[in-house]
């Protein structure tokens, strides 16, 4: 289904520029050991900027949970609707989490608990690619 095509600031262009390679990257405090993500300005934990990096992940997660959209405020999406959003908690960080539509899976029926492995797909406004996920077991 169409996404919304992210505007990079200066702040999270590392990220997207990271989609645009194939690879996921979340943002680390090295004085923390902790990832977050969306990116932020500062550490949620010590609340510094100068310890964040960029850690590639694998690209592994698990799905947490999901909600099915029937009725979303977004334009581009009223299209799909109904559709699944699935809460993935990444493999090196359970409190890590993105959502996914879950190409390929049957609405309200996403497999909870089940493995996914991140894609990128391109975005129709400007090409940016954005992170998906994909069942694998
Ligand atoms: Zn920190």
């Amino acid at each position: 289904m169409p996404k919304q095509s992210p505007i990079p600031d200066a702040m999270d262009k590392p990220f997207w520029d990271a989609c645009n390679e194939g690879r996921l990257v979340i943002q680390n405090c090295k004085a923390c050991n902790l990832m977050q993500h969306p990116p932020q300005r500062d550490c949620n934990s010590c609340g510094s900027g100068a310890n964040l990096e960029w850690k590639q992940v694998s690209g592994r997660g698990k799905i947490y949970t999901y909600g099915v959209v029937y009725d979303s405020p977004v334009a581009l999406l009223q299209a799909d609707q109904p559709y699944n959003v699935a809460i993935i908690q990444l493999a090196e960080d359970h409190e890590v989490n993105m959502l996914s539509h879950l190409p390929g899976v049957p609405l309200d029926e996403v497999p909870v608990g089940a493995t996914v492995q991140v894609i990128f797909e391109p975005t129709q406004a400007t090409g940016q690619k954005v992170p998906e996920w994909k069942v694998v077991s």
